[in-house]
Protein backbone atom coordinates (compact mmCIF):
# COMPACT_ATOMS: atom_id res chain seq x y z
CA UNK A 1 0.00 0.00 0.00
CA UNK A 2 1.40 3.36 -0.92
CA UNK A 3 1.67 5.86 1.88
CA UNK A 4 -0.06 8.95 1.71
CA UNK A 5 2.24 11.43 2.49
CA UNK A 6 0.40 14.39 3.32
CA UNK A 7 -2.54 12.83 5.47
CA UNK A 8 0.56 11.41 7.59
CA UNK A 9 1.94 14.62 8.39
CA UNK A 10 -1.71 16.52 8.87
CA UNK A 11 -2.37 13.70 11.19
CA UNK A 12 0.58 13.87 13.26
CA UNK A 13 0.03 17.54 13.32
CA UNK A 14 -3.37 17.23 15.02
CA UNK A 15 -1.50 15.05 17.68
CA UNK A 16 1.33 17.03 18.52
CA UNK A 17 -1.66 20.04 18.93
CA UNK A 18 -3.77 17.66 21.04
CA UNK A 19 -0.24 17.03 22.96
CA UNK A 20 1.04 19.95 23.29
CA UNK A 21 0.00 20.55 26.70
CA UNK A 22 1.52 17.49 27.95
CA UNK A 23 4.76 17.88 25.78
CA UNK A 24 5.36 21.20 27.93
CA UNK A 25 4.65 20.22 30.86
CA UNK A 26 7.08 16.96 30.35
CA UNK A 27 9.57 19.25 29.12
CA UNK A 28 9.32 21.85 32.49
CA UNK A 29 9.58 18.15 34.48
CA UNK A 30 13.28 17.85 32.71
CA UNK A 31 13.89 20.46 30.69
CA UNK A 32 13.96 23.86 30.01
CA UNK A 33 9.95 23.33 29.23
CA UNK A 34 10.09 24.37 25.26
CA UNK A 35 9.88 20.78 23.46
CA UNK A 36 6.00 21.35 23.26
CA UNK A 37 6.21 25.05 21.70
CA UNK A 38 9.41 24.02 19.30
CA UNK A 39 7.46 20.91 18.00
CA UNK A 40 4.18 22.51 17.55
CA UNK A 41 5.30 25.50 15.69
CA UNK A 42 7.79 23.48 13.33
CA UNK A 43 4.56 20.96 12.62
CA UNK A 44 2.68 24.15 12.11
CA UNK A 45 5.21 25.89 9.72
CA UNK A 46 5.30 22.33 7.85
CA UNK A 47 1.46 22.78 7.47
CA UNK A 48 1.96 25.97 6.33
CA UNK A 49 4.35 24.91 3.60
CA UNK A 50 2.56 22.17 2.93
CA UNK A 51 -0.38 24.48 1.51
CA UNK A 52 2.35 26.82 -0.71
CA UNK A 53 3.46 23.37 -2.49
CA UNK A 54 0.59 21.22 -3.08
CA UNK A 55 2.99 18.88 -5.17
CA UNK A 56 5.89 18.86 -3.24
CA UNK A 57 6.33 15.46 -1.10
CA UNK A 58 5.38 16.45 2.51
CA UNK A 59 8.38 14.63 4.34
CA UNK A 60 10.66 16.37 1.94
CA UNK A 61 8.77 19.81 2.81
CA UNK A 62 8.86 18.78 6.61
CA UNK A 63 12.30 17.50 6.54
CA UNK A 64 13.10 21.12 5.25
CA UNK A 65 11.52 23.14 8.03
CA UNK A 66 12.40 21.56 10.99
CA UNK A 67 16.48 20.95 9.75
CA UNK A 68 16.44 25.31 9.33
CA UNK A 69 13.98 26.72 11.02
CA UNK A 70 12.89 24.51 14.32
CA UNK A 71 14.63 25.36 17.41
CA UNK A 72 16.22 22.89 20.62
CA UNK A 73 18.21 20.12 20.67
CA UNK A 74 15.28 17.88 19.37
CA UNK A 75 14.61 20.40 16.29
CA UNK A 76 17.05 19.38 13.95
CA UNK A 77 17.07 16.04 15.06
CA UNK A 78 13.41 15.09 13.91
CA UNK A 79 14.55 16.93 10.80
CA UNK A 80 17.27 14.12 10.56
CA UNK A 81 14.32 11.59 10.89
CA UNK A 82 11.63 13.23 8.67
CA UNK A 83 14.83 13.40 5.99
CA UNK A 84 15.87 10.00 5.85
CA UNK A 85 12.07 8.64 5.69
CA UNK A 86 12.01 11.76 2.39
CA UNK A 87 14.79 10.10 1.07
CA UNK A 88 13.52 6.33 1.38
CA UNK A 89 10.15 6.97 0.15
CA UNK A 90 11.19 9.09 -2.82
CA UNK A 91 13.27 5.42 -3.52
CA UNK A 92 9.87 3.24 -2.11
CA UNK A 93 6.30 5.03 -1.17
CA UNK A 94 5.46 1.58 0.51
CA UNK A 95 5.41 0.16 3.59
CA UNK A 96 8.86 -1.31 3.25
CA UNK A 97 10.06 2.71 2.38
CA UNK A 98 8.74 4.02 5.73
CA UNK A 99 10.19 1.22 7.64
CA UNK A 100 13.93 2.11 5.69
CA UNK A 101 12.83 5.46 6.49
CA UNK A 102 12.75 5.31 10.14
CA UNK A 103 15.36 3.13 10.56
CA UNK A 104 18.14 5.79 8.77
CA UNK A 105 16.38 8.26 10.47
CA UNK A 106 17.35 6.79 13.67
CA UNK A 107 21.04 6.01 12.45
CA UNK A 108 21.49 9.58 11.65
CA UNK A 109 19.94 11.02 14.78
CA UNK A 110 22.52 8.31 16.72
CA UNK A 111 25.04 9.31 14.70
CA UNK A 112 24.82 13.30 15.46
CA UNK A 113 23.50 13.06 19.25
CA UNK A 114 25.10 9.81 19.99
CA UNK A 115 22.37 8.41 22.47
CA UNK A 116 22.33 4.93 22.59
CA UNK A 117 19.41 2.92 23.67
CA UNK A 118 18.27 3.60 27.63
CA UNK A 119 19.83 7.35 27.47
CA UNK A 120 16.42 8.54 27.96
CA UNK A 121 15.59 10.79 24.86
CA UNK A 122 13.75 9.94 21.32
CA UNK A 123 16.05 7.11 20.44
CA UNK A 124 13.94 4.90 23.11
CA UNK A 125 10.57 5.27 21.50
CA UNK A 126 12.53 5.15 17.93
CA UNK A 127 14.30 1.80 18.30
CA UNK A 128 11.41 -0.32 19.15
CA UNK A 129 9.25 1.13 16.80
CA UNK A 130 11.73 0.10 14.17
CA UNK A 131 12.51 -3.23 15.74
CA UNK A 132 8.71 -3.88 15.76
CA UNK A 133 9.11 -3.20 11.49
CA UNK A 134 12.09 -5.18 11.26
CA UNK A 135 10.22 -8.29 12.69
CA UNK A 136 7.07 -8.01 10.08
CA UNK A 137 4.97 -6.09 12.47
CA UNK A 138 2.20 -3.71 11.17
CA UNK A 139 1.62 0.10 11.99
CA UNK A 140 -0.60 -0.77 14.96
CA UNK A 141 2.58 -3.04 16.30
CA UNK A 142 5.16 -0.16 15.48
CA UNK A 143 3.09 2.24 16.97
CA UNK A 144 2.22 0.40 20.33
CA UNK A 145 6.27 -0.54 20.32
CA UNK A 146 6.68 3.39 19.94
CA UNK A 147 4.31 4.31 23.03
CA UNK A 148 5.82 1.43 24.79
CA UNK A 149 9.01 2.37 24.69
CA UNK A 150 8.19 6.13 25.33
CA UNK A 151 6.03 4.73 28.67
CA UNK A 152 9.53 2.95 29.60
CA UNK A 153 11.64 5.95 29.44
CA UNK A 154 9.60 6.88 32.64
CA UNK A 155 11.74 4.68 34.50
CA UNK A 156 15.27 6.05 33.08
CA UNK A 157 17.83 8.48 34.37
CA UNK A 158 18.88 10.55 31.64
CA UNK A 159 22.44 10.43 30.18
CA UNK A 160 21.82 12.82 27.07
CA UNK A 161 20.52 16.11 26.60
CA UNK A 162 18.79 18.51 29.32
CA UNK A 163 17.62 16.18 31.27
CA UNK A 164 20.98 14.62 32.24
CA UNK A 165 21.54 17.54 34.69
CA UNK A 166 17.92 16.97 36.46
CA UNK A 167 18.72 13.24 38.02
CA UNK A 168 16.13 11.85 39.53
CA UNK A 169 13.84 14.86 39.17
CA UNK A 170 12.41 12.88 35.81
CA UNK A 171 12.00 9.71 37.30
CA UNK A 172 7.96 8.73 36.91
CA UNK A 173 7.41 10.71 34.29
CA UNK A 174 8.27 10.08 30.29
CA UNK A 175 10.70 11.89 28.05
CA UNK A 176 9.13 14.63 25.84
CA UNK A 177 11.07 13.90 23.01
CA UNK A 178 9.98 10.28 23.15
CA UNK A 179 6.68 10.68 23.30
CA UNK A 180 6.45 13.77 20.55
CA UNK A 181 8.06 10.50 18.01
CA UNK A 182 6.03 8.08 19.34
CA UNK A 183 2.97 10.21 18.14
CA UNK A 184 4.14 10.29 14.76
CA UNK A 185 3.75 6.22 14.99
CA UNK A 186 0.58 6.46 16.07
CA UNK A 187 -0.21 8.73 13.58
CA UNK A 188 0.70 6.17 11.14
CA UNK A 189 -1.32 3.55 12.71
CA UNK A 190 -4.24 6.22 12.65
CA UNK A 191 -3.97 6.82 8.93
CA UNK A 192 -4.46 3.15 8.78
CA UNK A 193 -6.96 2.78 10.53
CA UNK A 194 -5.54 0.58 13.19
CA UNK A 195 -4.06 2.96 15.81
CA UNK A 196 -3.72 1.65 19.48
CA UNK A 197 -6.32 3.57 21.54
CA UNK A 198 -7.68 6.81 21.30
CA UNK A 199 -5.45 9.68 21.65
CA UNK A 200 -7.13 11.69 24.08
CA UNK A 201 -6.71 8.30 26.66
CA UNK A 202 -3.50 7.78 25.94
CA UNK A 203 -2.18 11.37 26.77
CA UNK A 204 -4.81 11.20 29.84
CA UNK A 205 -2.65 12.00 33.25
CA UNK A 206 -3.31 8.48 35.23
CA UNK A 207 -4.15 6.27 32.03
CA UNK A 208 -0.46 4.40 31.83
CA UNK A 209 1.58 6.73 29.64
CA UNK A 210 1.28 10.10 31.43
CA UNK A 211 1.52 10.02 35.17
CA UNK A 212 -1.26 11.30 37.75
CA UNK A 213 -0.09 14.13 39.06
CA UNK A 214 1.54 15.85 36.04
CA UNK A 215 0.94 19.65 36.34
CA UNK A 216 -0.22 20.44 33.02
CA UNK A 217 0.61 24.41 32.49
CA UNK A 218 1.22 24.53 28.81
CA UNK A 219 -1.32 26.74 28.15
P1 LIG B 1 16.50 21.42 24.54
O1 LIG B 1 17.08 20.64 25.67
O2 LIG B 1 17.52 21.99 23.63
O3 LIG B 1 15.46 22.41 24.99
P2 LIG B 1 14.21 20.13 23.24
O4 LIG B 1 13.33 20.57 24.36
O5 LIG B 1 13.99 20.72 21.90
O6 LIG B 1 15.75 20.31 23.64
O7 LIG B 1 14.14 18.55 23.09
C1 LIG B 1 14.27 17.71 24.19
C2 LIG B 1 14.26 16.27 23.71
O8 LIG B 1 15.35 16.07 22.81
C3 LIG B 1 14.46 15.27 24.81
O9 LIG B 1 13.22 14.94 25.39
C4 LIG B 1 15.11 14.09 24.10
O10 LIG B 1 14.14 13.16 23.63
C5 LIG B 1 15.73 14.71 22.88
N1 LIG B 1 17.20 14.66 22.94
C6 LIG B 1 18.02 15.44 23.67
N2 LIG B 1 19.30 15.09 23.44
C7 LIG B 1 19.28 14.08 22.53
C8 LIG B 1 20.27 13.28 21.88
N3 LIG B 1 21.58 13.48 22.10
N4 LIG B 1 19.87 12.32 21.02
C9 LIG B 1 18.55 12.11 20.78
N5 LIG B 1 17.56 12.84 21.35
C10 LIG B 1 17.93 13.80 22.21
MG1 LIG C 1 13.65 21.78 25.92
Amino acid sequence: MSIDQRRLIQTYAHSVHMAHDTLTALDQLSGDGDFGDNLREGIDQVTTALDAAPTEPAFTIAARVFLDEVGGTSGPLIGLLFQEIAHALADDNSEAGWAAGVREGMAAIQRVGEAQAGDRTMVDALLPACDALAAGGDAHASALAALNGAKATASLRARRGRASYVGERVLGAPDPGAVGVALLFWSRAKVLEQEPGVLADILSPGQGLIPADLDMQGG
